[in-house]
């Protein structure tokens, strides 16, 4: 059936509060986390059971949603789910430490791992595109995104910089969906930000919501106003409405180069996404109508001097890097722009350094609904991690300028990294009788939930970008240094291994945020609920976890998880120091 289902309407989001109406709280949390990525104030498109990123989707059908509901319903303590993009197709006994509910969205063989096949296929309701987020029930907002760009800035201005962006200026492109985060994630790091906007509504509604400080319609004038809040070492952000191509030729045409320059405009889609220049949106978007071909022409025409512009400006000491929109891709394959390459992706760039230590974005939600029960959460990170100023920075900031979506939620990036300080959760010999960052975080919690400090479970996730769980060449493994960029076992055994951890959900998709064919990542979920079967299943999801982005990276040679693994006994055959 096409209409939404009854009970969608009636819930609105996902139940709050301490009453469950599934048998235990591992199969309340999926079902809460199911309705939480459907609430109309956390996805995009929820009439059409759309989260984000297209057509990422959290259900195949309203009736496959129905189904699920009913099943998770039922679901025994003992017994675990099998959903196959997006509709629940078996229910077995397996046991308590098994996970309640298993994912498999949107997958493929080789040789048919494509669009054209996927589409056949979803025009008989066969399968479902799951993103990342969207088809594991893990989606929490544009917190993500902004946390995102936050650490990949945070990141950059740990290499290039003096550990923040006081008095730098990032020039940018777009203030879309995801895009918008970027002036807000600047001035959290202390920067300056220039971002060019061709829709000044988009301008007009970051400036309403308190991401971008400033809309300046005048070039000029929003290159005084940046510098001299640089000069000044005031963190500011402006958005000014211009075509990010054109506002990269102003900048070399007055000789000004900023300290960091990339984009975040919809460059992945040259007819739907990106603006060419030389129109007003209203006339880009009758032209787009009318003659999409040329549209897409113009467009692409566009993209190259915006590429260019970019190199230009890295030759004159500029630091660039693309933010995943695939503009150079885009200008290589399709103008044959040889360089196009010659500036970085961000994480061969800021990222990998992290995903060596098993760090990525690592998240929870309060299941009770109750935001007191995130700060009490946020107040857990600070007292474990006093040393981290950046954590620090980032969890106060977070208070202070994001409003919760749907069930209140907090991410931050944690990794590998052991501490042996609370020795209550001990693990076996081999592995050092220690704790990973994101096991003590944990299991902190899990400790709270039991002492009703919080007043119902929290649930743990993560996105897919994760250090361990993605293969994605043109993304998160491109340029590896053993060239497996493209070598899926990896997601495949991360998937595997959080099952024979014990978490509570575990999902493995085709295509997240790059399309199908061209990534195969995989995402966990553990329920905190307070007992100790929710401990021992947390202290080891969450040391193999990120455990396995640090034997991945170490299997390619980089010496930052080679070294991580033998400062915190993680085990890896055959490359023994
Ligand atoms: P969006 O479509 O919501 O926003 C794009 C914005 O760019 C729009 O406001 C549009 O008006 C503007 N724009 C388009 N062409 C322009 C031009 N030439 N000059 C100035 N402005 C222009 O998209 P979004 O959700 O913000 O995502 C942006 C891009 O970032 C996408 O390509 C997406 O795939 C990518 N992305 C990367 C990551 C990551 O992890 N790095 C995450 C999310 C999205």
């Amino acid at each position: 059936s096409t209409a939404p289902s009854e009970q969608w309407r009636e819930y609105q989001g996902a139940p709050t509060g301490t009453d469950r109406e599934c048998r235990g709280w591992r199969q309340e949390a999926a079902f809460r986390l199911l309705n939480n990525n459907l609430d109309p104030e956390v996805a995009e498109k929820p009439e059409e059971l759309i989260v984000y990123g297209g057509t990422g989707r959290a259900a195949r059908s309203w009736d496959a949603y129905d189904a699920i509901l009913e099943e998770l319903r039922e679901l025994a303590a003992d017994e675990t789910l099998l959903v196959q993009s997006g509709k629940p197709v078996g229910r077995f006994r397996t046991h308590e430490r098994a996970p309640r509910v298993l994912i498999a969205n949107s997958n493929l063989v080789g040789n048919w791992d494509t669009w054209e096949h996927f589409h056949e296929l979803e025009a008989e309701g066969l399968i479902m595109y799951g993103q990342m987020t969207a088809g594991s029930w893990a989606y929490i907002g544009t917190q993500g995104i902004l946390q995102g760009t936050f650490e990949t800035l945070a990141e950059l201005a740990r290499q290039e910089f003096d550990g923040d962006l006081e008095g730098r200026i990032v020039v940018t492109g777009g203030l879309g969906g995801m895009g918008g985060a970027q002036p807000l994630a600047v001035t959290m790091n202390r920067g300056v930000c220039l971002a060019a906007e061709v829709d000044g509504d988009r301008i007009d509604r970051r400036v309403e919501t308190g991401y971008c400080m400033e809309r300046i319609d005048d070039l000029a004038e929003a290159i005084d106003r940046c510098q001299a809040a640089a000069a000044a070492s005031e963190p500011y952000s402006v958005g000014v409405r211009i075509n990010a191509a054109d506002l990269l030729e102003g900048l070399l045409e007055r000789g000004f180069v900023p300290d960091v320059v990339t984009d975040q405009t919809s460059a992945h889609d040259a007819l739907e996404g990106y603006y060419p220049s030389g129109y007003a949106v209203e006339e880009a978007d009758r032209l787009r109508e009318q003659d999409p071909e040329r549209y897409v022409g113009e467009s692409l025409e566009t993209m190259e001097r915006h590429v260019d512009g970019i190199l230009s400006l890295q030759d004159r000491g500029a630091i660039a890097f693309e933010y995943g929109n695939n503009i150079r891709g885009q200008v290589r394959e399709e103008r044959g722009m040889e360089s196009a390459f010659d500036f970085p992706g961000f994480v061969p760039a800021y990222i990998r350094p992290q995903f060596c230590r098993g760090k990525g974005p690592f998240r929870w939600l309060a299941l009770s609904g109750d935001p007191e029960d995130i700060h009490r959460t946020d107040e857990a990170v600070l007292e474990l991690f006093p040393e981290k100023d950046h954590l620090r920075r980032w969890i106060e900031l977070a208070q202070e300028r994001v409003q919760f979506q749907g069930l209140p939620s907090r991410v931050c990036w944690l990794g590998y990294e052991t501490d042996d300080s609370d020795g209550r959760y001990e693990r076996p010999d081999d592995q050092r009788g220690e704790l990973t960052e994101r096991a003590r975080f944990a299991l902190r919690i899990n400790d709270l939930v039991a002492d009703g400090e919080i007043t119902a479970p929290i649930v743990v996730t993560r996105d897919h970008l994760d250090a361990g769980s993605v293969a994605s060449p043109n993304r998160e493994t491109e340029d590896m240094k053993d060239g497996t960029d493209a070598v899926a076992d990896w997601p495949i055994l991360n998937a595997l291994l959080n099952c024979a951890a014990g978490a509570d959900i575990v999902s493995v998709h085709d295509g997240g945020g790059v399309g199908i064919g061209n990534a195969v990542h995989a995402n966990n979920h553990v329920v905190l609920d307070g007992t100790d079967l929710a401990a021992e299943k947390a202290a080891a999801v969450f040391t193999t976890d990120p455990g396995s982005g640090v034997i991945r990276h170490a299997d390619a040679g980089y010496e930052d998880a080679l070294e991580e693994a033998e400062r915190s006994g993680v085990r890896i055959p055959m490359r023994e120091a």
